[in-house]
Protein backbone atom coordinates (compact mmCIF):
# COMPACT_ATOMS: atom_id res chain seq x y z
CA UNK A 1 0.00 0.00 0.00
CA UNK A 2 2.50 2.27 0.98
CA UNK A 3 5.71 0.87 -1.32
CA UNK A 4 6.55 1.60 -4.09
CA UNK A 5 8.55 -0.95 -5.39
CA UNK A 6 11.03 -0.45 -8.14
CA UNK A 7 13.61 -2.96 -9.66
CA UNK A 8 17.32 -1.72 -9.86
CA UNK A 9 19.17 0.86 -8.22
CA UNK A 10 16.29 3.39 -7.83
CA UNK A 11 17.02 5.74 -10.64
CA UNK A 12 14.06 5.33 -12.41
CA UNK A 13 11.47 6.20 -9.43
CA UNK A 14 11.62 10.07 -10.32
CA UNK A 15 8.84 9.42 -12.63
CA UNK A 16 6.59 8.70 -9.39
CA UNK A 17 7.82 10.40 -6.58
CA UNK A 18 5.44 13.07 -5.55
CA UNK A 19 5.86 16.42 -3.37
CA UNK A 20 5.98 14.55 0.32
CA UNK A 21 2.65 15.58 2.06
CA UNK A 22 3.39 18.42 4.61
CA UNK A 23 2.70 16.81 7.40
CA UNK A 24 5.56 14.11 6.57
CA UNK A 25 7.71 17.01 6.09
CA UNK A 26 8.78 17.32 10.14
CA UNK A 27 9.89 13.51 10.11
CA UNK A 28 13.61 13.93 10.66
CA UNK A 29 16.66 11.88 12.20
CA UNK A 30 17.39 7.78 12.02
CA UNK A 31 15.93 5.20 14.85
CA UNK A 32 16.93 1.78 15.76
CA UNK A 33 14.26 0.13 17.44
CA UNK A 34 16.18 -1.99 20.14
CA UNK A 35 15.52 -5.38 21.06
CA UNK A 36 16.16 -6.64 24.44
CA UNK A 37 16.11 -10.30 25.01
CA UNK A 38 15.89 -11.14 28.82
CA UNK A 39 17.51 -8.16 29.50
CA UNK A 40 20.03 -8.25 27.51
CA UNK A 41 20.41 -5.94 24.13
CA UNK A 42 20.23 -8.52 20.82
CA UNK A 43 23.21 -7.82 18.62
CA UNK A 44 21.18 -7.48 15.72
CA UNK A 45 20.42 -4.46 17.18
CA UNK A 46 24.06 -2.95 17.48
CA UNK A 47 24.43 -4.24 13.58
CA UNK A 48 21.61 -1.82 12.80
CA UNK A 49 22.69 0.73 14.93
CA UNK A 50 26.14 0.86 12.85
CA UNK A 51 24.02 0.82 9.92
CA UNK A 52 21.84 3.48 10.91
CA UNK A 53 25.08 5.51 11.67
CA UNK A 54 25.94 5.46 8.19
CA UNK A 55 22.38 6.69 6.89
CA UNK A 56 22.18 9.58 9.56
CA UNK A 57 25.62 10.91 8.63
CA UNK A 58 24.50 11.38 5.07
CA UNK A 59 21.43 13.07 5.85
CA UNK A 60 23.13 15.17 8.72
CA UNK A 61 20.67 14.12 11.36
CA UNK A 62 20.89 12.06 14.74
CA UNK A 63 20.95 8.30 15.66
CA UNK A 64 18.60 7.20 18.04
CA UNK A 65 18.06 4.03 19.63
CA UNK A 66 14.71 2.94 21.47
CA UNK A 67 14.83 1.06 24.60
CA UNK A 68 11.68 -0.60 26.30
CA UNK A 69 11.77 -2.25 29.37
CA UNK A 70 11.23 -2.54 33.18
CA UNK A 71 14.14 -2.81 34.91
CA UNK A 72 15.66 1.00 34.97
CA UNK A 73 19.48 -1.06 35.68
CA UNK A 74 19.19 -3.18 32.47
CA UNK A 75 17.97 0.00 30.34
CA UNK A 76 20.49 2.13 31.52
CA UNK A 77 23.01 -0.59 30.41
CA UNK A 78 21.17 -1.09 27.20
CA UNK A 79 21.13 2.63 26.78
CA UNK A 80 25.00 2.82 27.83
CA UNK A 81 25.93 0.34 25.40
CA UNK A 82 23.54 2.12 22.64
CA UNK A 83 25.64 5.05 23.29
CA UNK A 84 29.07 3.16 22.49
CA UNK A 85 27.51 1.63 19.33
CA UNK A 86 27.28 5.08 18.05
CA UNK A 87 23.79 6.08 19.30
CA UNK A 88 23.22 10.16 19.72
CA UNK A 89 20.07 9.93 21.53
CA UNK A 90 18.40 6.99 23.34
CA UNK A 91 14.59 6.95 23.73
CA UNK A 92 13.81 4.97 27.27
CA UNK A 93 10.63 3.96 27.77
CA UNK A 94 10.20 2.21 31.05
CA UNK A 95 6.95 0.36 32.48
CA UNK A 96 6.09 -2.97 34.40
CA UNK A 97 3.85 -3.69 31.59
CA UNK A 98 7.29 -3.90 29.43
CA UNK A 99 8.61 -6.25 31.41
CA UNK A 100 7.91 -8.99 28.89
CA UNK A 101 7.87 -8.27 24.88
CA UNK A 102 4.21 -8.07 24.45
CA UNK A 103 3.26 -6.83 20.60
CA UNK A 104 0.23 -4.89 21.87
CA UNK A 105 2.63 -2.86 24.46
CA UNK A 106 5.56 -2.25 22.71
CA UNK A 107 3.61 -1.52 19.40
CA UNK A 108 1.71 1.25 21.59
CA UNK A 109 5.12 2.71 22.97
CA UNK A 110 6.77 2.60 20.22
CA UNK A 111 4.24 4.14 17.48
CA UNK A 112 3.60 7.29 20.27
CA UNK A 113 7.22 7.71 20.49
CA UNK A 114 7.09 7.38 16.80
CA UNK A 115 4.27 10.37 16.70
CA UNK A 116 5.51 12.46 19.32
CA UNK A 117 9.06 12.93 17.83
CA UNK A 118 8.89 12.01 14.51
CA UNK A 119 11.89 9.96 13.01
CA UNK A 120 12.24 9.76 9.45
CA UNK A 121 13.69 6.03 9.29
CA UNK A 122 12.99 3.40 11.53
CA UNK A 123 14.53 -0.20 11.58
CA UNK A 124 14.02 -3.16 13.49
CA UNK A 125 15.83 -6.57 13.42
CA UNK A 126 14.13 -9.26 11.46
CA UNK A 127 14.33 -11.70 14.47
CA UNK A 128 10.71 -13.43 15.39
CA UNK A 129 10.34 -10.49 17.33
CA UNK A 130 11.42 -7.68 15.69
CA UNK A 131 9.17 -9.13 12.83
CA UNK A 132 6.45 -9.50 14.37
CA UNK A 133 6.31 -5.98 15.62
CA UNK A 134 7.58 -3.78 12.70
CA UNK A 135 4.79 -5.27 11.03
CA UNK A 136 1.94 -4.01 13.72
CA UNK A 137 3.85 -0.83 14.10
CA UNK A 138 3.69 -0.23 10.31
CA UNK A 139 0.59 -0.70 10.18
CA UNK A 140 -0.68 1.23 12.76
CA UNK A 141 1.38 3.92 11.45
CA UNK A 142 0.31 3.11 8.13
CA UNK A 143 3.47 3.27 6.26
CA UNK A 144 5.35 1.32 4.11
CA UNK A 145 7.93 -1.58 5.72
CA UNK A 146 10.62 -3.24 3.44
CA UNK A 147 11.38 -6.68 5.23
CA UNK A 148 14.97 -8.65 5.62
CA UNK A 149 16.86 -5.95 3.75
CA UNK A 150 20.12 -6.65 2.72
CA UNK A 151 21.75 -3.20 1.99
CA UNK A 152 20.42 0.10 2.92
CA UNK A 153 21.07 3.41 1.14
CA UNK A 154 19.70 7.25 1.57
CA UNK A 155 19.78 9.93 -0.77
CA UNK A 156 20.18 13.47 -0.48
CA UNK A 157 16.54 13.96 -0.04
CA UNK A 158 16.02 11.27 2.81
CA UNK A 159 14.53 8.83 0.49
CA UNK A 160 15.65 5.19 1.61
CA UNK A 161 16.38 2.59 -0.81
CA UNK A 162 15.98 -0.80 0.82
CA UNK A 163 17.04 -3.66 -1.29
CA UNK A 164 16.49 -7.04 -0.33
CA UNK A 165 16.23 -10.55 -2.93
CA UNK A 166 13.20 -11.19 -4.55
CA UNK A 167 12.04 -13.85 -7.63
CA UNK A 168 13.47 -16.64 -4.62
CA UNK A 169 16.82 -14.75 -4.47
CA UNK A 170 17.40 -14.55 -8.12
CA UNK A 171 17.01 -10.90 -8.01
CA UNK A 172 17.35 -8.11 -5.76
CA UNK A 173 14.80 -5.54 -5.52
CA UNK A 174 15.04 -1.86 -4.14
CA UNK A 175 11.70 -0.48 -2.63
CA UNK A 176 11.24 3.09 -1.77
CA UNK A 177 8.97 4.38 1.04
CA UNK A 178 8.46 7.80 -1.34
CA UNK A 179 4.85 9.31 0.16
CA UNK A 180 5.10 8.23 3.91
CA UNK A 181 6.87 8.77 6.89
CA UNK A 182 8.50 6.52 8.34
CA UNK A 183 10.69 4.57 6.18
CA UNK A 184 10.51 1.35 8.05
CA UNK A 185 13.13 -1.55 7.21
CA UNK A 186 13.56 -4.99 8.85
CA UNK A 187 17.62 -6.40 8.23
CA UNK A 188 18.69 -10.05 9.48
CA UNK A 189 20.86 -10.78 12.45
CA UNK A 190 24.15 -10.85 10.58
CA UNK A 191 23.50 -9.24 7.36
CA UNK A 192 25.05 -5.82 8.47
CA UNK A 193 28.95 -5.93 9.76
CA UNK A 194 29.14 -5.40 13.84
CA UNK A 195 30.27 -1.96 13.98
CA UNK A 196 33.60 -1.05 16.27
CA UNK A 197 32.33 -0.21 19.76
CA UNK A 198 33.25 3.14 21.22
CA UNK A 199 34.14 2.66 24.91
CA UNK A 200 32.83 5.65 26.60
CA UNK A 201 30.90 7.21 24.59
CA UNK A 202 27.55 8.86 26.01
CA UNK A 203 24.76 10.66 24.61
CA UNK A 204 21.40 11.87 25.80
CA UNK A 205 18.20 10.11 26.83
CA UNK A 206 14.86 11.16 26.69
CA UNK A 207 12.39 9.32 29.04
CA UNK A 208 8.69 8.53 28.79
CA UNK A 209 7.08 6.50 31.24
CA UNK A 210 4.04 4.89 29.06
CA UNK A 211 1.59 4.33 32.16
CA UNK A 212 -0.04 1.19 30.78
CA UNK A 213 -2.79 -0.18 32.02
CA UNK A 214 -1.93 -3.88 32.64
CA UNK A 215 -6.00 -4.48 32.57
CA UNK A 216 -6.20 -2.72 28.81
CA UNK A 217 -3.71 -5.36 27.45
CA UNK A 218 -5.22 -8.59 26.42
CA UNK A 219 -2.21 -10.67 26.62
CA UNK A 220 -0.25 -11.85 29.76
CA UNK A 221 3.30 -13.78 29.91
CA UNK A 222 2.75 -16.27 32.58
CA UNK A 223 5.69 -17.85 32.11
CA UNK A 224 8.70 -18.21 29.77
CA UNK A 225 9.77 -21.78 28.81
CA UNK A 226 12.98 -21.37 26.96
CA UNK A 227 13.14 -24.11 24.01
CA UNK A 228 15.60 -27.07 24.97
CA UNK A 229 16.01 -28.07 21.34
CA UNK A 230 16.57 -24.32 19.66
CA UNK A 231 19.82 -23.17 19.41
CA UNK A 232 18.69 -19.84 17.21
CA UNK A 233 21.26 -17.29 17.81
CA UNK A 234 24.55 -19.74 18.14
CA UNK A 235 24.48 -20.65 14.24
CA UNK A 236 24.74 -16.67 12.96
CA UNK A 237 26.74 -15.55 15.72
CA UNK A 238 29.23 -18.84 15.64
CA UNK A 239 33.10 -18.36 14.97
CA UNK A 240 33.14 -21.16 13.02
CA UNK A 241 30.60 -22.96 10.82
CA UNK A 242 30.93 -26.49 9.09
CA UNK A 243 27.70 -27.35 6.71
CA UNK A 244 26.58 -30.07 4.54
CA UNK A 245 24.66 -30.67 1.78
CA UNK A 246 23.09 -33.08 -0.24
CA UNK A 247 26.66 -34.14 -1.76
CA UNK A 248 26.69 -36.18 1.34
CA UNK A 249 24.01 -38.33 -0.22
CA UNK A 250 22.37 -39.70 3.13
CA UNK A 251 21.61 -38.47 7.09
CA UNK A 252 24.34 -40.86 8.00
CA UNK A 253 27.01 -39.11 5.95
CA UNK A 254 25.72 -36.07 7.82
CA UNK A 255 27.39 -37.45 10.98
CA UNK A 256 30.57 -36.34 9.13
CA UNK A 257 30.03 -32.91 9.38
CA UNK A 258 28.56 -32.79 13.00
CA UNK A 259 31.79 -34.64 13.76
CA UNK A 260 34.18 -32.34 11.90
CA UNK A 261 32.15 -29.47 13.76
CA UNK A 262 32.65 -30.91 17.58
CA UNK A 263 36.67 -31.63 16.66
CA UNK A 264 36.65 -28.15 15.81
CA UNK A 265 34.07 -26.68 18.14
CA UNK A 266 32.22 -25.11 15.59
CA UNK A 267 28.35 -25.11 14.77
CA UNK A 268 27.18 -27.56 12.18
CA UNK A 269 24.29 -26.31 9.51
CA UNK A 270 23.34 -27.44 6.29
CA UNK A 271 21.32 -26.13 2.87
CA UNK A 272 18.37 -26.41 2.62
CA UNK A 273 16.84 -29.57 1.24
CA UNK A 274 18.37 -30.73 4.30
CA UNK A 275 15.81 -29.61 6.34
CA UNK A 276 12.89 -30.71 3.46
CA UNK A 277 14.42 -34.03 4.03
CA UNK A 278 14.92 -33.91 7.71
CA UNK A 279 18.44 -34.91 8.22
CA UNK A 280 18.63 -31.24 9.87
CA UNK A 281 16.02 -29.01 12.10
CA UNK A 282 14.90 -25.50 10.73
CA UNK A 283 17.00 -23.68 12.97
CA UNK A 284 19.77 -25.43 11.10
CA UNK A 285 18.92 -24.41 7.44
CA UNK A 286 21.76 -21.24 6.10
CA UNK A 287 21.02 -19.17 3.63
CA UNK A 288 18.27 -16.94 2.13
CA UNK A 289 15.08 -18.83 3.63
CA UNK A 290 17.40 -19.39 6.76
CA UNK A 291 20.42 -18.50 8.99
CA UNK A 292 22.66 -15.28 7.52
CA UNK A 293 25.88 -16.56 9.36
CA UNK A 294 29.42 -14.36 9.67
CA UNK A 295 32.15 -16.64 10.93
CA UNK A 296 35.54 -16.82 10.92
CA UNK A 297 35.70 -19.91 8.96
CA UNK A 298 32.66 -21.61 6.98
CA UNK A 299 33.33 -25.11 6.00
CA UNK A 300 30.89 -25.96 3.12
CA UNK A 301 30.75 -30.06 2.05
CA UNK A 302 28.54 -31.37 -0.95
CA UNK A 303 27.00 -27.81 -1.39
CA UNK A 304 27.08 -26.53 -5.06
CA UNK A 305 26.54 -23.12 -4.01
CA UNK A 306 22.78 -21.53 -5.03
CA UNK A 307 22.44 -18.06 -5.01
CA UNK A 308 19.74 -18.51 -1.91
CA UNK A 309 22.43 -20.22 -0.03
CA UNK A 310 25.40 -17.81 -1.28
CA UNK A 311 23.37 -14.93 -0.14
CA UNK A 312 23.67 -16.41 3.50
CA UNK A 313 27.29 -16.99 3.63
CA UNK A 314 29.03 -14.76 1.76
CA UNK A 315 29.88 -12.44 4.74
CA UNK A 316 32.32 -15.05 6.35
CA UNK A 317 35.62 -14.24 6.59
CA UNK A 318 36.90 -17.52 4.87
CA UNK A 319 35.12 -20.23 2.85
CA UNK A 320 36.63 -23.61 2.35
CA UNK A 321 34.16 -25.54 -0.45
CA UNK A 322 34.45 -29.41 -1.10
CA UNK A 323 32.77 -30.21 -4.08
CA UNK A 324 33.76 -33.28 -6.46
CA UNK A 325 32.74 -31.22 -9.32
CA UNK A 326 35.31 -28.13 -10.29
CA UNK A 327 32.35 -26.55 -11.79
CA UNK A 328 29.80 -26.08 -9.36
CA UNK A 329 28.90 -22.36 -8.06
CA UNK A 330 30.46 -22.37 -4.93
CA UNK A 331 33.51 -22.22 -6.29
CA UNK A 332 33.14 -18.97 -7.87
CA UNK A 333 32.74 -17.19 -4.33
CA UNK A 334 34.53 -19.35 -1.91
CA UNK A 335 38.15 -18.70 -0.93
CA UNK A 336 39.46 -21.93 -0.94
CA UNK A 337 38.25 -24.81 -2.84
CA UNK A 338 38.93 -28.44 -2.93
CA UNK A 339 37.60 -30.75 -5.68
CA UNK A 340 37.28 -34.26 -3.68
CA UNK A 341 34.42 -36.50 -2.39
CA UNK A 342 33.65 -34.84 0.83
CA UNK A 343 32.10 -38.43 2.82
CA UNK A 344 36.07 -39.33 2.91
CA UNK A 345 37.91 -35.61 2.93
CA UNK A 346 35.75 -35.17 6.40
CA UNK A 347 36.97 -37.75 8.78
CA UNK A 348 40.35 -36.99 7.29
CA UNK A 349 39.81 -33.47 8.36
CA UNK A 350 38.25 -34.29 11.93
CA UNK A 351 41.20 -36.68 12.38
CA UNK A 352 43.94 -34.46 11.46
CA UNK A 353 42.37 -31.37 13.43
CA UNK A 354 41.93 -33.87 16.13
CA UNK A 355 45.68 -34.73 16.12
CA UNK A 356 46.58 -31.26 15.64
CA UNK A 357 44.61 -30.01 18.84
CA UNK A 358 45.85 -32.85 20.94
CA UNK A 359 49.32 -32.23 19.96
CA UNK A 360 48.87 -28.37 21.16
CA UNK A 361 47.17 -29.24 24.45
CA UNK A 362 50.43 -31.74 24.78
CA UNK A 363 52.62 -28.41 23.88
CA UNK A 364 50.52 -26.26 26.50
C1 LIG B 1 12.64 -19.39 -2.42
C2 LIG B 1 13.82 -20.29 -2.21
C3 LIG B 1 14.54 -20.15 -1.05
C4 LIG B 1 15.64 -20.97 -0.81
N1 LIG B 1 16.36 -20.81 0.35
C5 LIG B 1 17.45 -21.57 0.53
C6 LIG B 1 18.24 -21.39 1.71
O1 LIG B 1 17.96 -20.58 2.60
N2 LIG B 1 19.34 -22.15 1.85
C7 LIG B 1 19.73 -23.08 0.91
O2 LIG B 1 20.76 -23.74 1.10
N3 LIG B 1 18.99 -23.28 -0.20
C8 LIG B 1 17.86 -22.56 -0.39
N4 LIG B 1 17.11 -22.78 -1.50
C9 LIG B 1 17.43 -23.92 -2.36
C10 LIG B 1 18.56 -23.64 -3.34
O3 LIG B 1 18.06 -23.05 -4.50
C11 LIG B 1 19.29 -24.96 -3.70
O4 LIG B 1 18.34 -25.84 -4.26
C12 LIG B 1 19.97 -25.63 -2.54
O5 LIG B 1 20.81 -24.72 -1.86
C13 LIG B 1 20.81 -26.79 -3.04
O6 LIG B 1 21.28 -27.52 -1.96
P1 LIG B 1 22.60 -28.38 -2.07
O7 LIG B 1 23.71 -27.50 -2.50
O8 LIG B 1 22.75 -29.11 -0.80
O9 LIG B 1 22.22 -29.47 -3.18
P2 LIG B 1 22.62 -29.55 -4.71
O10 LIG B 1 22.33 -28.30 -5.43
O11 LIG B 1 22.02 -30.82 -5.20
O12 LIG B 1 24.21 -29.70 -4.67
C14 LIG B 1 24.90 -30.82 -4.22
C15 LIG B 1 26.36 -30.56 -4.52
O13 LIG B 1 27.13 -31.61 -3.97
C16 LIG B 1 28.15 -31.97 -4.89
N5 LIG B 1 28.52 -33.34 -4.59
C17 LIG B 1 27.90 -34.50 -4.98
N6 LIG B 1 28.50 -35.55 -4.41
C18 LIG B 1 29.51 -35.06 -3.65
C19 LIG B 1 30.47 -35.66 -2.81
N7 LIG B 1 30.53 -36.97 -2.61
N8 LIG B 1 31.35 -34.85 -2.19
C20 LIG B 1 31.33 -33.51 -2.35
N9 LIG B 1 30.43 -32.90 -3.14
C21 LIG B 1 29.52 -33.66 -3.77
C22 LIG B 1 27.54 -31.74 -6.26
O14 LIG B 1 28.55 -31.52 -7.21
C23 LIG B 1 26.68 -30.50 -6.02
O15 LIG B 1 27.42 -29.32 -6.29
C24 LIG B 1 16.02 -21.96 -1.76
C25 LIG B 1 15.30 -22.06 -2.95
C26 LIG B 1 14.21 -21.25 -3.17
C27 LIG B 1 13.45 -21.38 -4.46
Amino acid sequence: MAQQPQAGGGNSRAGTKKELPEHFKAYKHVWVAVEMEHGAVHSVSFELLGEGRKLADKRGVELAAVVMGESRAELDAAAAQCFEYSADLVYLAQDPALAHYRNETACQVLTHLVNTYKPEILLLGATNLGRDLAGSVATTLATGLTADCTELEIDEEGSLAATRPTFGGSLLCTIFTLNFRPQMATVRPRVMPMPARQEGRSGRIIEYSPAINEADIITKVLDFIADRDSDKASLPYADIVVAGGLGLRSAENFQLVKNLAEVLGAEYGGSRPLVQKGWITADRQIGQTGKTIRPKLYIAAGISGAIQHRVGVEGADLILAINTDPKAPIFEFAHLGIVADAVTLLPALTEAFANRLRINRLAS
